[in-house]
């Protein structure tokens, strides 16, 4: 039986502010949309927690047993710097700078962030849409909304009516901003905007002659706004009305607020039944964020050259430091806390590599039934993480008592518990063991070679060679130990 049916989930809805018990539209079956990055930039660690959430949620409904088609899009072009709907297109403003096609841009960008959420194994999305390869579908809402009344054209670009819109439906059910509160960003409008009411925002927008991402269209030669992309590939990938819908907390006003409102006139119909936002990854406090350069990439972990960090940290440690906070709780980076991250990922760690070794007994002396059910309870209490990492841990300290002799399992049960620890951990949670992936045979054959080398250089007198040899290593915590068979060396 496909476990979702023993094992109810619950989802915090950010519409109606409450868990839900999870019901898909079809059985079995579960539509998802998570709005993707602009590809203008390289994605720093905040952009990551969000996907590295939304990878979490994919895994657990995969892991439920449901069919998951899970959409994720590339902005690539309609992003203006402002949310007002002001500013140049961050794309081509990329494009600009550097002296490079807006489409080099997007390149370069989106292999970057494939190859970043590779390397902290989130799984691909099932599509991957881009908002210029849906120009077409987009141009069609446009035209729809307009049919309907509740847009206008100025100058060649197309508005949303948002005070028309909100004299039948609620602008500001998802975000609670009531109309006053939704103007986006007044200041930079003052005097200056040819919209009827500072809360509308663009459906098109009418290039300027310089602007060379632009489409033809009945009302000028433009390109589409930012909102419109989202809906025009989550309704066609996953249908008028979906199931979940996800982003990062940030987008819940104007980005999701404004989906709801186009698709409700073009659809006649509310779009997603679960609202998910996920929390912000903070640096000192602050959210981090590529504007205000307040941010550190993922290479920068990898490799620890960054001031705030003392040493390098791996994808998966990152990870689970990611995951021992709730997806809704805010999250503040630091090197003490990776540092904590990554005792506890290595004592998992340890703890699921016993696994293989334990002894069997003929009783089991751990209640395993109800160990697998607090799993699945905190996991169905909204993804709750923490939780499942703190029952995690429970299971380690069975492991080392099964191994000092001071608690037993039986045969049958070592297969299930080693069956679910490892579900839960890797399949999951997505961690990775990486001393199984540690390249360990490059790195010993890398050291007999240094050790040949330094041996070398001893036998020609060359003592500051050698020296340099053991303390670089050293430095590395790399120990070499000269004895009468040989060097040896130890890693730290
Ligand atoms: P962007 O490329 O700017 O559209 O952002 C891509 C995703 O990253 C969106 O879902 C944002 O909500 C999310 N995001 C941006 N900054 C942060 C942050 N500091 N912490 C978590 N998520 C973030
Ligand atoms: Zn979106």
């Amino acid at each position: 039986m496909d476990l979702y049916k023993k094992t109810p989930l619950k989802i915090y809805n950010s519409l109606s502010k409450e868990k839900e018990l999870f019901t898909p539209i079809h059985e079995g079956k579960v539509g998802m949309y998570v709005c993707g990055p602009t590809v203008y930039s390289n994605v720093h660690l905040g952009n990551v927690r969000t996907f590295m959430s939304f990878d979490m949620v994919f895994r657990y409904l995969k892991y439920l047993g449901y069919k998951v088609r899970y959409v994720r899009n590339i902005t690539d072009a309609g992003h203006l710097e402002n949310d007002a709907d002001v500013g140049e297109d961050r794309i081509a403003k990329k494009a600009r700078l550097e002296e490079i096609e807006p489409m080099e841009v997007v390149q370069r960008y989106t292999v970057d962030f494939h190859e970043i959420l590779k390397k902290f194994n989130n799984l691909p999305p099932s599509i991957e849409p881009t908002a210029t390869g849906h120009i077409v579908e987009q141009l069609e809402i446009i035209k729809d909304i307009l049919d309907k009344g509740f847009a206008y054209v100025v100058n060649g670009s197309v508005y949303f009516d948002v005070l028309k819109y909100n004299e039948s439906e609620n602008y500001g059910v998802l975000s609670g901003r009531n109309i006053e509160d939704s103007i986006h960003n007044t200041r930079v409008l003052d005097g200056q905007s040819e919209k009827k009411n500072p809360q509308d925002f663009a459906l098109w927008k009418k290039a300027s002659p310089e602007h060379i991402m632009r489409w033809p269209s009945p009302w000028s030669d433009g390109f589409p706004g930012w909102h419109l992309e989202c809906t025009a590939m989550s309704t066609k990938y996953l249908g008028e009305n979906f199931d979940i819908h996800g982003g990062g907390m940030d987008l819940k006003f104007p980005h999701h607020e404004c989906e709801i409102a186009q698709s409700n006139c073009a659809n006649g119909k509310a779009p997603v039944n679960y609202w998910m936002h996920a929390n912000m990854l903070t640096l000192n406090g602050q959210k981090m964020a590529k504007s205000t350069g307040n941010n550190i990439l993922p290479g920068e972990i990898f490799s620890g050259e960054n001031t705030i960090l003392n040493k390098p940290f791996s994808p998966s440690v990152t990870r689970f430091f990611m995951l021992q906070a709730h997806y809704r709780s805010n999250l503040d980076f630091s090197n003490a806390a990776l540092e904590a991250s990554e005792k506890g990922y290595n004592k998992l760690m340890q703890g699921v590599a016993l696994l293989s070794s334990l002894k069997t007994s003929k009783q089991t002396s751990i209640d395993l039934e109800s160990w697998i059910k607090s799993c699945h309870d905190a996991m169905n209490d909204d993804f709750n993480t923490p939780v499942l990492i703190a029952h995690l841990f429970e299971a380690v300290k069975h492991i080392n008592l099964i191994n000092d002799g001071n608690e037993t399992i039986s045969a049958s049960d070592l297969v299930l518990f080693t069956e679910m620890v490892n579900a839960f951990v890797f399949d999951v949670l997505g961690l990775l063991d990486e001393s199984v992936n540690d390249n360990s045979d490059k790195l010993n054959g890398t050291i007999a070679l240094l050790i040949q080398l330094r041996k070398e250089a001893r036998e020609n007198k060359n003592w500051a060679l050698s020296d340099q040899i053991r303390d670089e290593l050293l430095a590395l915590e790399i120990q070499l130990k000269d004895g009468k068979e040989g060097t040896t060396y130890t890693i730290n």
